[in-house]
């Protein structure tokens, strides 16, 4: 399979990727590590006759955090360094959950951030977690920058809040109760397979009461989106450890993969995602909150 025909165009700024985009319109495209993009030009799915490389902008890598500020993940961050920072590791455990389930070594090292997001697909591995972290992105285009929240973020499998001129620049996650917990768990057929199912949880625990608690769930619908109902049957509820704990996240797991979309594709029929999905929100709801209880 070989590409389709493109001139690349280097960007040495956010701004003149902005000016660029707006004077090719839809004959352009952002080109970050390339591993989403080349991959549907060689399927013909799409065929740009520009790419604007966006890796030689400075600065645009950094992973910064501020205590009340929270984190700052810049768009060119890559899966890798995400994965290997300390910071993260430290006070957001589960983005380098994530990241470390993405792909292979070779695709961590190109893949970023911004592209994952960008992208908009609904198995993004960085969807489900950023979506518990009550994250947003920061992007500039011609009528100026602005905030969006995870939220809004996704809106169609492929189609993300971005305007065509938009350049996704950062990734603001703000800063946790102290105490909180979040895992991420995905399933995949092999080991570096893009994920079949996929469930962020994230608990914060008052005593043996579960006082708030977010689930996010991947591949399972046309975007990643928080499983509302789920986390309504979880918050208020006490959690001794015993069976009324257990039967309660079976209740919850039950309640997040009936809130589930799926799609019968390449990688698993719809039923089976279901159940998958079901018993990822019940692994990850025990992980985390036994780590809240620590
Ligand atoms: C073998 C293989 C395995 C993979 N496994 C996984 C997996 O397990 N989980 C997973 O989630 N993904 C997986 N992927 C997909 C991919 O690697 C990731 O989504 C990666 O993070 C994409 O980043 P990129 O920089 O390569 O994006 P690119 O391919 O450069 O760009 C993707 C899209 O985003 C746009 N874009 C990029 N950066 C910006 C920006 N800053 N602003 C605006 N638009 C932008 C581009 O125009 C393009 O449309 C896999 C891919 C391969 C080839």
């Amino acid at each position: 399979m070989v590409l389709p025909e493109f001139e690349m165009l280097f960007a040495d700024s956010v701004e003149e990727t902005c000016v660029l985009l707006s004077q090719y319109g839809r004959e352009a495209e952002i080109v970050a590590g390339g591993t989403d993009l080349f991959i549907k030009m060689k399927h013909k799915r799409l065929i740009p006759r520009y790419l604007i490389n966006i890796k030689r902008i400075r600065g645009l890598d950094q992973i910064r955090y501020d205590a009340g500020d929270g984190l700052h993940l810049g768009a060119l961050a890559t899966v890798q360094s995400i994965k290997d920072s300390a910071v993260v590791n430290k006070k957001f455990p589960i983005l380098a959950q994530a990241a470390g389930v993405l792909g292979t070594t070779q695709i961590r090292n190109l893949g970023t951030l911004g592209g994952n997001l960008a992208n908009a697909s609904p198995s993004a591995e960085f969807g489900p977690p950023l979506l518990t972290l009550d994250a947003s992105v920061r992007c500039l285009g011609g009528a100026g920058e602005r905030l969006i929240s995870i939220n809004e973020f996704f809106l169609s499998p492929g189609k993300s809040a971005l305007k065509q001129d938009e350049v996704l620049t950062e990734v603001q996650v703000p800063d946790l109760p102290p105490r909180a917990q979040g895992i991420y768990l995905k399933h995949s057929l092999r080991r570096m397979d893009v994920s079949m199912a996929g469930a962020a949880v994230f608990v914060l625990l008052d005593g043996d009461v579960c006082r708030e608690a977010r689930i996010a769930l991947g591949a399972v619908a046309p975007t990643p989106f928080r499983a509302t109902k789920a986390e309504e049957t979880l918050i208020g509820n006490k959690l001794s450890g015993d069976s009324v704990e257990r039967e309660l996240l079976d209740e919850v797991a039950r309640v997040a993969s009936g809130e589930s979309l799926p799609i019968d594709d390449i990688r698993g029929y719809a039923s089976y995602r279901t159940k998958v999905v079901a018993m990822l929100v019940r692994d990850a709801l025990e992980q985390a909150i036994a780590r809240a209880r620590e």
